[in-house]
């Protein structure tokens, strides 16, 4: 057994629960990290407990666990569901506690979005060490925004949830209705992994740099951004996810540039828009290393 603190981390997503412990962020053992399908929540919360039953016999008790979850999730300690995910169109999902069957390792336990983890992580680690304020964006099967200002995720009535902003509708892309179940052709209903699937028949990674999808997509994100600079007036912005790659970053910046039309000081101020919305820098281990430090890492 060890002598020092030895925290728990999850990263609990729509498909797959990461669960990983160590000594700190950069202090992961290769044994002490599985992955776990998220199938019913009775079987993926019970694997998820033995993980972590295994872990405590062989290393010692935890100092705390953290929780980077998909949402709807409430994030207000004072709330009797705190914890909990909230009404989802998952299966079985709505209203599930993920923070009470952590209670029995007897240590602090904190929860957050799996998108706030992992722009804490960015902002501390990653692709925004020397600033303090950092919005962090997913777009795959859905699109997602975390925020941390002065050091700390943003959390309020709910958490953040950009990824559901109405954007201007791109001239070349007038008549696809959207999938959001709520909004239709919120940003969400139109940017995403599905609906870039339902539009072009394919992924991003198979398409041509000439095709139509990257510039289309790439202004709806590059609204996003615009949008996130005015009300937020974060330092950086990083793009990270399934959809994204380093071919939809220059027509982001573009729109983002159009749209904002000189107004804030990006150029004077900010370096400019290659350092204002960028790559991620800890690649797809932003959200457990971020889980890892909610915990307390
Ligand atoms: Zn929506």
């Amino acid at each position: 057994m060890s002598e020092r603190a030895l925290y728990g981390a999850i990263e609990a997503g729509g498909t797959k629960f990461v669960c990983a412990a160590g000594y700190g962020p950069r202090e992961i053992p290769q044994h002490f990290r599985t992955v776990i399908a998220t199938t019913t929540p009775e079987e993926t919360l019970a694997a998820v407990v033995e993980f972590f039953e295994q872990v405590r016999r062989v290393a010692g008790p935890f100092a705390g666990i953290g929780v980077g979850a998909f949402g709807p999730l409430d994030v207000d300690r004072r709330s009797v569901s705190w914890g909990c995910i909230l009404k989802t169109p998952k299966p079985g999902w709505s209203g599930v506690s993920l923070r009470a069957p952590l209670e029995r390792f007897g240590c602090p336990v904190a929860v957050d979005t799996d998108v706030n983890a992992a722009a804490l992580a960015e902002a501390r680690l990653g692709a925004g060490t020397d600033v303090d304020s950092l919005v962090y964006v997913t777009v795959g099967t859905g699109i997602g925004g975390g925020v941390v200002l002065g050091g700390r995720t943003v959390r309020g009535l709910l958490h953040p949830e950009m990824g559901h902003i109405r954007v201007r509708r791109h001239v070349q892309d007038q008549n696809f209705t959207g999938l959001c179940p709520f909004h239709g052709d919120c940003l969400e209903g139109l940017a995403s992994g599905p609906a870039v699937l339902a539009r072009w028949g394919g992924r991003f990674e198979s398409f041509a740099d000439s095709h139509p999808a990257l510039e289309i997509i790439g202004d709806y994100l590059g609204q996003l951004a615009a949008t996130v600079a005015l009300v937020l007036s974060p330092r950086r912005i990083v793009f990270g996810g399934g959809v994204m790659n380093g071919r939809l970053l220059p027509h982001i910046r573009a729109t983002a540039a159009r749209e904002l039309a000189g107004y804030l000081p990006v150029a004077e101020r900010g370096g400019g828009f290659e350092r204002l919305i960028v790559s991620p820098g800890l690649s797809d281990q932003a959200g457990i290393i971020g889980a890892m430090l909610l915990a307390g890492a």
